[in-house]
């Protein structure tokens, strides 16, 4: 079966006891036992939730794993990935990386004796030379944030498993619908699905996806033990968002697209990132690993004062300023202030994110909708 349907029936059958077409939301958070010591296929809610399964089930066919497990937030599945580490382990990641992983990484992972380094997972001769001996888990995220990097997953899942360390992809950006890590040989991919899966700006959840059994075990037993579950209307609502996400995914990358192009030819923005420009570096990886899109994430630098890029931002009236993204409204920002502003400033500016560099995550508005309104901010912001 094809992605679309099997987002639409895997995982989805009917309430055996009413017929229902959609599984009912299950609320209750214990289960009665067939007698002491015997257990049922649910027990506590915390340790698994018929919801909850159905949405693990769909995510874990969309990614070719072997099974999934859903978290309270992207961060909650981060944090468990990390929990697999010993004290003295090091964990080598992209450096064009969600601000709050570099954060729990750099500020709260640190304090457990777990290091981690930052190299550009985009030039793999670079990345390879920040492996140490202790090195136990590499870290990448494709296409990168904000700058929208592209990263070699084949190459690194190489590279990871010649150093005996595992490869975990954090797959928010690509979704199921572009890329699948698990097939080009990662361990573990991630998503938070406050994004694209649950598409609307209305859920807060995450997800990990892998293909090995056993590894599946350790990371539920992590999860089961520290406790960070999707609650059940959570799921409910990523399991709905699933049904369309391919559709979503691909009427975003088109507009992307079509904006991307649009921003690259005028003069006032420079420097625009999107992997689907053949000018960007990453074009001949992405057309390998990204099927059918390139995604609908686009950040691009004006070519202003900081005052004014403030501004720019500030004046967008379909646009909405916000951090996030991945949903159906599309949202802008400055990650300098705003989904970056936990780097350090210096190393911020080592990694190419300028006060003027602007993140556009596109939604499913009309293009030319979204292009009138980006140039009649411009105008604003310039006056
Ligand atoms: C939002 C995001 C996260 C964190 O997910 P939460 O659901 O906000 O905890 C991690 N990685 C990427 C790429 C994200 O965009």
């Amino acid at each position: 079966m094809h992605f679309r349907t099997r987002a639409i029936h895997v995982g989805q059958e009917p309430d055996s006891a009413t017929g229902a077409v959609v599984p009912p939301i299950h609320l209750a958070a214990t289960y009665v036992q067939p007698a002491v010591g015997q257990w049922g296929p649910y027990d506590y809610s915390r340790s698994g939730n018929p919801t909850r399964k159905v949405f693990e089930t769909t995510l874990a066919d969309l990614e070719s794993g072997c099974g999934a497990l859903a978290f309270s937030s992207g961060m909650a599945a981060i944090h468990a990935v990390m929990m697999l580490l010993e004290p003295g382990d090091h964990v080598l990641a992209s450096w064009d990386l969600y601000g709050g992983t570099y954060r729990l990484l750099h500020r709260i992972l640190s304090r457990n004796k777990i290091e981690a380094t930052f190299a550009p997972s985009d030039n793999l001769e670079r990345f390879a030379q920040a492996i140490r001996p202790n090195t136990r888990l590499i870290w990448i995220e494709t296409p990168g944030n904000p700058l929208l990097s592209i990263t070699d997953i084949a190459a690194c899942a190489q590279l990871a498993h010649q150093h005996g360390a595992l490869l975990g992809v954090d797959s928010t950006f690509a979704t199921p619908v572009l890329t699948r890590p698990l097939e080009l040989g990662a361990d573990i991919v991630m998503h938070s699905a406050t994004k694209y899966l649950g598409g609307h700006s209305d859920v807060l959840g995450g997800a990990l996806v892998v293909r090995d059994p056993e590894l599946l075990q350790r990371l539920w037993t992590i999860q089961n033990a520290t406790g960070g579950v999707m609650a059940p209307l959570e799921a409910f609502l990523c399991s709905r968002g699933l049904k369309t996400l391919e559709l979503r995914v691909r009427e975003q990358c088109q507009t992307a697209s079509i904006l991307a192009q649009r921003l690259a030819e005028h003069p006032r923005f420079r420097r625009v990132y999107y992997p689907g420009l053949p000018t960007h570096p990453g074009y001949a990886i992405a057309c390998r690993q990204m099927h059918g899109g390139f995604g609908a994430m686009i950040s691009f630098e004006l070519d202003s004062t900081p005052e004014q890029a403030k501004r720019f931002v500030q004046s967008t009236q379909i646009i909405q300023l916000a951090v996030s993204l991945g949903a159906v409204e599309s949202l802008i920002e400055l990650p300098a202030l705003m989904s970056h502003a936990s780097y350090e400033p210096a190393e911020r500016a080592a990694r190419g994110i300028s006060d003027c560099l602007v993140r556009l995550s596109v939604g499913l508005e009309h293009p030319d909708d979204l292009w009138n309104d980006l140039t009649q901010a411009l105008q604003k912001a310039l006056e």
